[in-house]
């Protein structure tokens, strides 16, 4: 199937519900959209959600990447060789992996439309549904509270609890929501890089008794050495994000001893499907978990994250949360959330409406 025409546009989409992290507030976001038109009338969609925080792409450079003029080389092209031109994206989009993201779900969405086949499939399903965690901002031990019982009334059952600012408060958020779920929900916690070792160390101590499930980039993203020299037992319980953006980071930390027992995985620090399956297949052999996150994003990138991640193996958490405070999404489909679980639905591709 040839491509015939590539459409983008930007849209700045309102949070319901602004949120704070260890670093700064969230309230909006720039999101891109990429629409790959193949013969027959299929069109592939695809989305960008650069985070300059994480990966220095700025809205600016991702706009840059997705103008026509930048994108022209793939019309006339087969969709069918799509592993050709994730290899061209690589090559040609490598400082800006959000917008290589959004490039690449849409030629996964369209090469799955054209195959009769939803995503997951044509790259090998490996899971039915996973579970995913929602998050809890830093925020007061009250509101916190709330937003617990609330997360636990539309049927979350494993929360992701935003901590990084100081230790003693984030022992204390973590043991009150802990004593509010029982055993009802797991805890996760993500300091954010706010930590330094010995910060660590005292959270670990402290919080041995509350059951948390692992500690996501609790260190600077530069401190893989400093993460080596913890004990097995902390680090087989680390989960690298900002540490690891692409594949040679995911190399780097898995090299033995592994700096951390899970890489979490997110299409717009990696470059999209293509490149978070290479990160998948570094997992499975060098036998760490994956958990698959995702930053504030349309349904139309989750839906290809969270289709990637029901296809390895090694996918053991899901962190799919980025759609669900969007005041306003310019798509639907892609994914059915149930009881807390995601799975993708029954069509061909990624499963997705026509945008807006
Ligand atoms: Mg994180």
């Amino acid at each position: 199937m040839r491509i015939t025409r590539i459409e983008s546009r930007f849209e700045h989409l309102a949070l319901a519900r602004p949120y704070t992290i260890a670093s700064h507030t969230v309230s909006d976001v720039a999101l891109g959209f990429v629409e790959i038109h193949g013969e027959h009338g299929a069109v592939g969609r695809g989305s960008a959600a650069p985070d300059e925080w994480v990966t220095a792409e700025t809205d600016a450079d991702c706009r840059g990447a997705l103008t026509s003029d930048a994108l022209d080389w793939l019309v006339g092209r087969d969709v069918r060789t799509l592993p050709a031109l994730a290899r061209e994206l690589a090559r040609t989009m490598g400082s800006t992996p959000a917008a290589r993201a959004a490039v690449d779900g849409a030629l996964h969405d369209l090469l799955g439309q054209c195959l009769g086949l939803p995503t997951v499939e044509l790259l090998g399903r490996a899971h039915a549904s996973l579970p995913t965690s929602i998050t809890i901002g830093i925020m007061s031990v009250e509101d916190a509270l709330t937003e617990t019982d609330e997360h636990l009334g539309r049927g979350f059952r494993a929360l992701k609890v935003k901590l990084g600012r100081s230790v003693e408060e984030d022992i204390e958020r973590v043991a009150r929501i802990r004593e509010r779920v029982g055993g009802a929900a797991t805890i996760r916690v993500d300091p954010n890089q706010g930590y330094a070792v010995d910060d660590l160390r005292r959270f670990v101590a402290t919080t041995a008794d509350l059951d948390i499930e692992l500690i996501e980039q609790p260190l600077p993203a530069d401190a893989s050495a400093a993460m080596r020299g913890l004990p097995p037992e902390i680090r087989h319980r680390l989960a690298a994000d900002e540490s690891v953006l692409g594949e040679a980071d995911a190399f780097a930390l898995a090299v033995p001893p592994a700096a951390c027992g899970i890489l979490n995985v997110k299409l717009m620090k990696c470059g999209g499907v293509w490149a978070g399956r290479r990160i998948a297949d570094l997992a499975e052999i060098a036998g760490l978990d994956l958990m698959w996150g995702c930053m504030d994003e349309s349904v139309v990138s989750i839906a290809a994250a969270l289709h990637a991640a029901l296809a390895s193996p090694a996918t053991r958490y899901l962190d799919l949360d980025g759609s669900f405070d969007l005041g306003r999404d310019v798509a639907d489909g892609g994914f059915v959330l149930e009881d807390g679980c995601m799975r993708t639905v029954d069509a061909p591709g990624l499963g997705l409406s026509a945008l807006d």
